[in-house]
């Protein structure tokens, strides 16, 4: 048995949420400490490595070695491959960088040691400890060996396939239709243009989409998410991957130097994210945007609420889950809303054939929306296809 451990703040997870969350609490004044399953902060990836970038700054991370790309826009394809462009200006923050994401992962777990985290790798947590229906930490593996983590705060940032959120109670399912299944390959010698994302729809992805992410001139990340539910088998999105690879020349040509899998949820968040003692953030919160499957803004924003209430809550000598509603309140109040849109919009869009998107795709040919929103690129629509928007009512 390895020896017991007491902290403040606890963070089970270094992704892009935990590092956020460890470093706005230490930077706070509370004693933290981050465990990591892996032996390698960010590795393996299981990523596309896109973002956005205006909300960086309001988070505190500055940009780094760890961009590949800065992308002008995104072009969206309709099933016959007809293209909607969104350049920067109009797309406002939904366009940005394409990342090495194991660096900008490690780039963040560096500010969080930095800001006084102290973090453990290869030390997973195996269950969460229970005292009067409050949590105080968890139980905790390193190296196979057993101990205890006691802390004021545990905050479970431990991704898609959280379980803290489940060991403590707090209901996290999801149902297969709002679960998006992905598989990407890094290709070389590929005719990818570095200054645009490209996402393509229909039933060449069914329930989600093919992208293209650039990472430098003749390397893209080439991925597919497919909902779940429409799938049958765990080999089908490759199927879907090739197909669509072998249908376009400039990809066809290519090699694949590295594969990756995972899933993401394309679900409402959960509906109660803190319990006595304990916080949820990032994917384990099921933050994660279901129009777009992308997550790590989202992950960093609530992050940093986070961590800020952990440090709050130390300080007042109160975890009881009436003051980290704090937090509740603080990360619904920014992400929530848009949340619930995009999965609402998702759950529409996902029902429709490819002759819709063809007609969306066409309706927005020559529109220069002011901003990228569900809203404005329906009430385009609307104006030349107003029977495909019928059942999108809701939005206009
Ligand atoms: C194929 C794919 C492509 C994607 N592409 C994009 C994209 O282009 N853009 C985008 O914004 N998002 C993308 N996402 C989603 C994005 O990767 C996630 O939203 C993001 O990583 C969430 O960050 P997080 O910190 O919540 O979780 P994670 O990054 O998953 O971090 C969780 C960490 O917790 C650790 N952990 C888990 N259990 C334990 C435990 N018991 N004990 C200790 N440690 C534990 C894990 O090892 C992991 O390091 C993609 C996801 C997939 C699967």
């Amino acid at each position: 048995m390895g020896a017991d451990l007491t902290t403040d703040v606890l963070v089970v997870g270094a992704g892009p949420a935990g590092s956020m969350t460890a470093k706005w609490a230490a930077r706070h004044g509370a004693r933290v400490l981050m465990i990591e399953k892996r032996q390698e902060i960010g590795s393996p990836v299981r990523c596309g490595e896109g973002m956005s970038k205006a909300w960086l700054s309001e988070v505190g991370i500055r940009p780094g070695p760890w961009i590949n790309v800065e992308v002008e826009g995104a072009r969206i394809y309709s099933p016959s491959e007809k293209c909607f462009e969104i350049n920067e200006r109009h797309a406002g923050n939904e366009v940005g960088y394409v990342v090495e994401r194991d660096g900008f992962d490690k780039a963040l777990a560096i500010d969080a040691a930095n800001a006084g985290a102290d973090i453990r790798l290869k030390t997973a947590a195996t269950g969460v400890l229970k005292e009067g229906g409050r949590i105080v930490g968890v139980r905790a593996k390193q190296y196979g060996e057993p101990f205890e983590i006691r802390a004021k705060v545990t905050v479970g940032a431990d991704g898609f396939e959280s379980q803290i959120g489940r060991w403590a109670g707090l209901p996290t399912n999801i149902a297969t239709r709002d679960m998006d299944t992905c598989l990407q390959y890094r290709m070389t010698n590929v005719d990818c243009d570095t200054r645009y994302c490209d996402f393509f729809l229909g039933t060449v992805a069914p329930g989600g989409y093919v992208w293209v992410f650039p990472k430098a001139d003749g390397l893209a990340n080439v991925g597919i998410g497919v909902q779940l539910s429409k799938v049958h088998g765990i080999a089908e999105p490759r199927k879907y991957l090739d197909a669509w690879i072998a249908k376009h020349p400039g990809y066809a040509k290519g090699k694949t130097i590295d594969v990756v899998g995972g899933g993401v949820s394309i679900s409402p968040p959960v509906k109660q994210s803190v319990t006595d003692g304990l916080m949820l953030v990032g994917d384990a919160a099921r933050m994660i945007d279901p129009l777009t499957g992308g997550g790590i803004a989202n992950g960093c924003i609530a992050g940093k609420i986070c961590g800020e209430v952990a440090a709050e809550a130390v300080h007042a000598g109160d975890v009881s889950k009436a003051f980290l509603d704090r937090y509740e309140k603080g990360w619904r109040a920014k992400l929530e809303e848009k949340l619930y849109r995009n999965w609402y919009a998702k759950e529409k869009l996902c029902t429709l054939p490819d002759a819709t998107f063809d007609k969306i795709i066409d309706a927005l040919q020559g529109v220069r929306l002011e901003k990228l929103s569900v809203h404005n690129i329906l009430k385009a629509v609307h104006d030349k296809y107003p029977e495909v928007t019928k059942e999108f009512e809701a939005f206009l």
